[in-house]
């Protein structure tokens, strides 16, 4: 008897359906040509948009913070795994992102998930953008606090959800993605965050894709639209741009101790490792030093698109280098993704339930390190996959 049966027949039905996805085995550095399953490929699926994942800087400096202080922290942060690093690391965040303080967490799911849990409970209420990402959903859920969802981007539903809330005890929370992982499109954050303040709502803001893309030297979407000190939280990742591993939070002082106390994956899971806290650095310093590269990650993404929809391809709501090609259909994205490698192009069929049903899609994703031979080389096994697939006619 084998209790997990019912995992291979679910794994079996995918195959089936077309679905069934198989990890592609990365065999080089992160890079904008990198081989992958023993074949050389053009990379359009990574989040390294400035191409710091092997900048000799960020190298050196985890080279040089492991040699000094080893290669790991030992415990968590409330115990004694805060070493100076990571403090440094928090205070040149929160001077970044012009707020009191920040706190890193292991990762950007790590640090939605432990905050929206850490700062609500079951009495209180969520306003959350129906394509928030999963690292939201699953800390509004671990909250038990309700869940109100209102249509993408609709800031007169969510205006309307709070309006109905008004004399409904409990907190509120408003929370959005500042850029969509999977369409792109840049959250109307003016609008919201006009919303909150109307309803005393709190207002978080998910950066992920946006910090070192948006804003000035990749300050993210608060800092493209002017928002300072009217986004009560704001979420970034050191996972994309900055090339490392974490996350972070920012905002007030006493949020960033409220989280020292409450947020279980600060209390509960060590810190990172001093090389990457001295990477991250690194980072940030790259991001003062080198602008040219967020020119350049600007200049190959609005290249790349209007090459797509000359092409005839349909880029759905993307604004930022995140760029999908929208198929339909989710064994067809798939099967495109499969031509595209043949092809010699690495991008990333995705469908049902990272997207809803019947709006699958490749995302493509350049990055400041593109070549335009590589984007145009990039462009031509689109073209001709799609043709054969029947996406392009
Ligand atoms: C990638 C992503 C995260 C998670 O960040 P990690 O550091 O990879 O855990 C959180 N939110 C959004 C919107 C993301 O795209």
């Amino acid at each position: 008897m084998d209790a997990l049966g019912y995992l291979r027949e679910q794994i079996e039905a995918w195959r089936r359906a077309g679905t069934y996805q198989a990890l592609r085995e990365l065999e080089s550095a992160c890079e904008p040509v990198c081989r992958f399953d023993g074949r050389e490929v053009i990379n359009l699926a990574s989040n390294n948009y400035l191409g710091l994942t092997n900048h000799p800087r960020l190298v050196e400096a985890a080279v040089e913070a492991t040699r000094r202080y080893g290669v790991g922290s030992g415990a968590v942060r409330t115990i004694s795994g805060t070493m100076s690093l990571h403090l440094e690391l928090e205070r040149r965040i929160a001077a970044f992102k012009q707020v009191e303080a920040a706190v890193v967490f292991q990762s950007g799911f790590a640090a939605n998930a432990g905050t929206v849990a850490a700062i609500l409970g079951p009495e209180d209420h969520i306003v959350s953008d129906e394509l928030n990402h999963a690292s939201i959903i699953d800390g509004c859920r671990l909250s038990k606090a309700k869940i109100h969802v209102f249509p993408h981007k609709d800031v007169l539903a969510a205006d309307r959800v709070l309006t109905e809330l008004a004399d409904v005890p409990g907190r509120k929370l408003l929370i959005t993605d500042g850029v969509f992982s999977m369409d792109g499109d840049i959250a109307p954050l003016p609008g919201l965050a006009a919303v909150a303040r109307r309803h005393g709502a709190i207002m978080m803001v998910d950066d992920a894709h946006s910090s070192g893309v948006l804003g000035r030297n990749g300050r993210g979407t608060i800092d493209h639209y002017d928002l300072h000190g009217k986004v009560d939280i704001q979420v970034g990742t050191l996972s994309k741009a900055i090339g490392a591993l974490g996350g972070y939070v920012c905002g007030s002082r006493a949020l960033i101790e409220y989280l020292y106390h409450r947020a279980r994956p600060f209390l509960f899971s060590t810190s990172h490792p001093p090389a990457v806290a001295a990477t991250c650095l690194a980072a940030f310093d790259i991001l003062d030093q080198e602008p040219e590269r967020i020119e350049n990650l600007w200049a190959n993404t609005r290249y790349f698109k209007d090459a797509l929809t000359a092409a005839g391809f349909n880029t759905g709501m993307s604004e930022t280098p995140i760029t999908p090609v929208m198929v339909g259909d989710a064994a067809l994205a798939h099967s495109f993704s499969r031509e595209l490698f043949e092809g010699g192009v690495l991008a990333t069929g995705i469908g049902y339930p990272t997207v809803p049903q019947g709006k699958a899609r490749v995302r493509t994703i350049v990055t400041a390190t593109h070549t335009r031979e590589q984007l145009d080389r990039a462009l031509e096994v689109l073209t001709s996959a799609a043709r054969r697939l029947g996406i392009l006619r």
